[in-house]
């Protein structure tokens, strides 16, 4: 039976990212070794790293004066690397989830920690409007996709001061005002590559300005400085993003992945709120349209775990919510096709028909 993947992370890839990648790993360009056999600073290599990072910058339009990063560590380890490198005395921060969260706990260990607003005490169904920024702080801090919660910012956010942005979840899937950022980072995992690698792209100027000193490891500049070859990258998963950024390139670019983005989330989530058995968990204007998150309505509570079971029969894999927000999750990123969606909606159909 053919799956339909739902996974939130690591996530669906492209069959071909898939597939070239594995064939490179095989034979990498006719060398008779495998791409993981070989050193990162083969004359073969280089190649690689150098049309990605270009791919990246003509994708999202990046201006002069950016860098692009391959780092380990995950976007986890952004959370303390952004104020280690960016934080003099105080920072500003949106509470938007438990990702976000997690990014100003590390940050507190720095400095000053300003949480401008926050949607905790409603489980971060929604995305906190109406706040103020502190015109004095060094960064705001957004994490623009809250994958666990299903709410988005799919805007730059106006603001007095530069903005840093966790987009794991939803870098690439729409144009992106790189200029009102010092720093975005994604871990790779959910829309960009195998897992292992964290993107990072940083304003060279907006660097060097701390007091404090910075291990080796952790300062930016070394990375920028040595092209993300200070150590050993992540050769296979920088491969993977290379397959995955040709593709997005010969889709059409990030325009068109914005526009199938809103044709698979308005799909289902117009099945959701057709559908008598299900409701969204997210506020309508902040949903999510790389992970839609819905729920049984109360009065069918009991069917939750059937339609785990039926959905499974169907073939839809990763379709259970995560435990924070409980019923199911439907990750929706830019490898999702419309088929996959439209399979979906035909088994929540079914299975209302049944019920
Ligand atoms: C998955 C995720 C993370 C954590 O990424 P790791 O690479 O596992 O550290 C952080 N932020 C967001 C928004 C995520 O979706």
């Amino acid at each position: 039976m053919k799956k339909y993947n739902f996974n939130a992370g690591p996530s669906m890839l492209p069959r071909e990212v898939i597939e070239n990648t594995a064939k490179q790993i095989l034979d990498f360009n006719g060398s008779g070794l495998s791409l993981a056999e070989i050193s990162h600073r083969a004359k073969d290599f280089q190649p690689v790293v150098d049309e990605a990072v270009a791919l990246i910058k003509e994708l999202l339009e990046i201006p002069e004066g950016y860098s692009v990063l391959f780092l380990g560590g995950g976007a986890s380890l952004e959370f303390c690397m952004v104020p280690y490198n960016f934080l003099k005395k105080k920072a500003a921060y949106l509470n938007t989830g438990v990702w976000a969260k997690k990014a100003m706990k590390e940050a507190k260990l720095f400095g000053e920690v300003v949480e401008v607003a926050s949607s905790a005490e409603a489980n971060y169904t929604y995305i906190p409007k109406d706040w103020e920024c502190p015109a004095d702080a060094d960064y705001l801090h957004i994490t623009t996709n809250n994958t666990i919660y299903g709410t988005e910012i799919r805007h730059e956010l106006q603001v007095p001061v530069r903005m840093i942005a966790d987009m794991s979840s939803d870098i690439f899937s729409r144009p992106v005002d790189v200029s009102k950022y010092d720093c975005i980072y994604a871990g790779a995992q959910k829309n960009l590559a195998m897992a292992g690698v964290t993107l990072v792209i940083v304003k060279d100027d907006a660097l060097g300005k701390v007091d404090r000193s910075i291990p080796t490891m952790l300062d930016y500049r070394t990375h920028v400085e040595k092209g993300s070859m200070f150590n050993t990258p992540p050769v296979v998963p920088i491969y993977s993003a290379l397959e995955t950024l040709r593709w997005i390139k010969a889709q059409g670019g990030l325009k068109m992945m914005d526009k199938l983005a809103h044709e698979r989330a308005e799909m289902l989530y117009a099945e959701i709120d057709r559908n008598k058995l299900f409701r969204g968990t997210a506020k309508e204007e902040d949903r999510s349209l790389m992970n839609i998150c819905f729920v049984m309505n109360d009065e069918y509570k009991e069917l939750e775990k059937p339609f785990l079971d039926y959905a499974l029969s169907c073939g839809m894999v990763g379709v259970k919510g995560h435990r924070s927000v409980g019923g199911f999750r439907a990750s929706c990123y830019n490898a999702q096709t419309i088929e996959g969606v439209e399979a979906l909606v035909k088994c929540m159909q079914d299975f209302e028909a049944q019920h």
